[in-house]
C-alpha cells in the first residue's frame, strides 16, 4: 500500500507537471506529512468499503420508455436555463495567446500566464501563420467568424488558445490552488463544448484524453470554443482519492450550492463559473473501487437532443441511464446543456487502448457538431444502444474472471467464479441475461452483494 502510494505520488507529480499545474512542493510536503499517520489512512479504507458497498456511483440503467415524460422535456423548453447559459460576464483582462502544444516553461504559482502572444490579430495569423501545417483555402462560403470569449474574468480573443484558472476558493487563501482550464476559441463561430476530467479525483484516463484532444486544437481551424478542465477535483486527485477532502463525492452535489458543504460549494463554483457557459459537456469518468468499463456513454436516451448528440460518439456503446440528482450530468442536462458521460477504463491507471478510443470519440463529436473538419473514418455501425444489469457475487471469496471486457454472453453462461480460499468451495457467477459485458470487477477478494458485472443488453432508442 505504501509502497503504491509513493509510485502513484510521484506519477501525479509528473503529470501535473505535465498540465503546468502550481506547486508540487506542495503535494510531496503533504505526503510525507500523511504517511506516518496511518490512523487515518485507516479510516480512509473504512469509508470507502462503505461506500462501496452501495456501489453508489453506479448507475443502473432502466429501460428506455418510448414517449419521455413532461418533467424530462421541461429543460430544454426553460427559457431561464438557457439565458443564464449566455449570460456574458464582463472581461476583467485579455488572455493571452498560448500555444497549447508547447510545454509549460515552469509552474507559475498563478498558473494562467505563460507567454504573452505577439502583437497580431486573429485574421492576421491566418494568412501568415508559419507553424499552421496546411493551410489550403477553402472553396466553401465564409463561415460566421466568432466573437472573443469571455471565461473566468478572461477575455480569450478569436483564434487563440489560452490557459486560465479556477479556483473555488475553499481553501486556504494563501495556499489556494487553481485548476488550469484549457480554452480554445476558434476563429469561427460555432458551439462551446466543455470537457471535464477527475470530478473523481483517482480517474485518470480523462485527464489524459482531455490533454491529447485539447492540445491538438488548432484555434485557426476551429469553429466554435472547446473548454478543458483536466482535473476538476484537484485536491482528490493530489490525494489518489475519489472523493473531497471532505471525504464527499463531488459528483452528488452538483449544481451546488453557495452556502452547503465542501462539496456543495466547489460544485457551485464550477457550475456557475464554467459549466453553465457550454452549450455541450462530456463529463469523463472511468469505473470505480477495482472496476473497469468498456469505453462508453451514459446517456439519458429518453432526451431527444441528448440522444441526438450520442450519435456524434465513434465507437461508443451508449448505456441508457436518466442519471441521479447531484451528478454533473444531471444538473447540466436540467440547466439546458446537452451532457453525456464518458467512461473509460478504470480508475488509478492511465490507460492507451482506453484513452485512445476517448480522444477518437472526441474527435469524432468534434467533426459531427461542424466544429473541425477532418477526413474522419467512421467505425462500425456504432453507437449501439444499452440498457444494462448489474450481476452481483452472492458469496464473499476471491473472484477470478472466465470473460474478458467487452465479450458477447447469453443467458446462464458462467462469467466467473468466486472461489473460497479456507474451505476450497467454488461458486460460479453466471449471467442473468443475453448481452455484451460493459464494465466487471478485475480480479479481487470480493464480499457477498459485490457488484462485479454490468451486462448490456441491447435496446431500441425511442422514435427510431
Ligand atoms: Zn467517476
Amino acid at each position: 500500500m505504501l509502497f503504491d502510494a509513493s509510485r502513484t505520488t510521484s506519477f501525479l507529480l509528473a503529470l501535473a507537471a505535465a498540465l503546468g499545474l502550481a506547486s508540487p512542493p506542495a503535494l510531496a510536503e503533504d505526503s510525507a506529512a500523511n504517511a506516518p499517520g496511518e490512523t487515518a489512512a485507516k479510516a480512509i479504507l473504512v469509508a470507502e468499503l462503505a461506500e462501496d458497498e452501495d456501489v453508489e456511483d453506479i448507475e443502473q440503467s432502466e429501460p428506455l420508455e418510448s414517449t419521455a415524460t413532461e418533467a424530462e422535456q421541461e429543460p430544454d423548453t426553460d427559457p431561464d436555463a438557457s439565458e443564464q447559459a449566455v449570460r456574458e460576464e464582463p472581461a476583467q483582462r485579455v488572455a493571452p495567446h498560448i500555444d497549447l502544444k508547447e510545454v509549460v516553461p515552469e509552474p507559475a504559482p498563478s498558473a494562467t500566464v505563460t507567454r504573452p502572444e505577439p502583437e497580431a490579430g486573429a485574421e492576421d495569423e491566418t494568412e501568415a501563420a508559419p507553424d499552421t501545417v496546411q493551410a489550403a483555402p477553402e472553396p466553401e462560403p465564409e463561415p460566421e467568424k466568432a466573437s472573443s470569449f469571455t471565461l473566468l474574468g478572461s477575455e480569450v480573443m478569436p483564434g487563440t488558445s489560452t490557459r486560465l484558472a479556477w479556483s473555488p476558493g475553499i481553501q486556504i487563501a494563501g495556499l489556494s490552488q487553481p485548476t488550469p482550464v484549457l480554452v480554445v476559441n476558434g476563429v469561427n463561430a460555432g458551439p462551446t463544448l466543455c470537457l471535464t476530467g477527475a470530478v473523481h479525483g483517482d480517474e485518470l484516463n480523462g485527464i489524459e484524453i482531455i490533454r491529447r484532444t485539447v492540445y491538438d486544437l488548432n484555434p485557426e481551424k476551429l469553429s466554435g470554443r472547446v473548454v478543458g478542465i483536466p482535473i476538476v477535483n484537484l485536491p482528490g486527485f493530489q490525494q489518489a482519492s475519489r472523493y473531497l477532502p471532505d471525504r464527499r463525492d463531488l459528483n452528488r452535489h452538483f449544481p451546488g450550492s453557495e452556502t452547503g458543504s465542501l462539496a456543495d460549494r466547489i460544485a457551485h463554483s464550477l457550475f456557475e463559473n464554467i459549466i453553465r457557459r457550454c452549450d455541450m459537456l462530456v463529463d469523463i469518468h472511468t469505473g470505480s473501487l477495482k472496476r473497469t468499463n468498456l469505453p462508453q456513454l451514459r446517456a439519458d436516451m429518453n432526451n431527444p437532443d441528448v440522444a441526438r448528440f450520442t450519435r456524434g460518439f465513434d465507437r461508443m456503446a451508449v448505456v441508457h441511464s436518466s442519471g441521479s440528482a447531484g451528478m454533473l450530468r444531471t444538473a447540466a442536462v436540467d440547466a439546458g446543456i446537452t451532457t453525456v458521460t464518458m467512461e473509460a477504463g478504470e480508475s488509478h491507471r492511465i490507460q492507451e487502448h482506453q484513452i485512445e478510443a476517448g480522444v477518437n470519440s472526441l474527435t469524432s463529436l468534434m467533426e459531427k457538431q461542424g466544429m473541425i473538419s477532418r477526413m474522419f473514418v467512421w467505425g462500425d455501425p456504432e453507437p449501439v444502444y444499452y440498457d444494462s444489469d448489474w450481476i452481483r457475487a452472492n458469496h464473499g471469496g476471491i473472484l477470478f474472471s472466465e470473460v474478458e471486457l467487452g465479450a458477447n454472453v447469453s443467458e446462464g453462461e458462467i462469467l466467473g467464479y468466486v472461489a473460497d480460499p479456507i474451505t476450497n468451495a467454488q461458486h460460479p457467477i453466471r449471467s442473468t441475461s443475453k448481452g455484451r459485458i460493459i464494465g466487471m470487477a478485475v480480479d479481487q477478494v470480493v464480499m457477498a452483494g459485490f457488484a462485479a458485472y454490468h451486462i448490456g443488453t441491447e435496446a431500441e432508442v425511442p422514435g427510431e
